[in-house]
């Protein structure tokens, strides 16, 4: 037998290997209480930079799943940017490397106040699996301040979500 007929014959057998689909009133209540708590505090919806600093690319996986035909958070109007100077958040993950410190200093210069840093991943918040690495930082905060911090392995979207909503919380009242 073919190794892709074992493959085929397995996921007929005991089902696909993935994870069950997030719970759509859970993405909605969610999305939409960040969406509210940020139209609160800075007159508009979210807008976010994702800004990779070293990552092995498991957490982009997560955050791009934010946009996937699951979640599709953009229609809560939570956006993702390609400039930090259209964007209200940094969303860093990775170690930050040696070689990405300058680069993330500087996406947090150019991203206009007020401006808040999430640590997305064990990574991003101390250098998680790379921690004492040569070529690593072992943290965004040792480059930038940091207002929250989602730890996980990847975190899960809705890990994300929530971390996105306590920061709302955490700045509401704030300028
Ligand atoms: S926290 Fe885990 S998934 Fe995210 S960058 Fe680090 S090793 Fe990769």
């Amino acid at each position: 037998m073919t190794p892709l007929l074992k493959l085929l014959l397995r996921a007929l057998i005991k089902g696909p290997v993935t994870e069950a689909a997030p719970d759509k009133q859970d993405v909605k209540a969610l999305a939409d209480q960040i969406d509210g708590k940020a139209m609160a505090k800075l007159g508009r919806s979210l807008v976010v930079r994702a800004v990779d600093a070293g990552s092995c690319n498991g957490c982009e996986l997560e955050i791009h799943a934010l946009c996937n035909p699951l979640y599709d958070i953009e229609r809560f109007g939570i956006h993702f940017a390609a400039s930090p100077r259209h964007a209200d958040l940094l969303l860093v993950t990775g170690p930050v490397a040696r070689n990405m410190a300058e680069a993330l200093r500087r996406t947090y210069d150019a991203t206009p106040a007020p401006k808040f840093v999430v640590a997305m991943g064990d990574c991003a918040i101390d250098g998680g699996c790379f921690k004492g690495g040569y070529a690593t930082l072992d943290g965004v905060d040792k480059v930038v301040p940091v207002d929250m911090r989602v730890p996980g392995c990847p975190p899960k979207p809705n890990d994300i979500l929530k971390a996105l909503l306590a920061l709302m919380d955490k700045v509401s009242g704030k300028s």
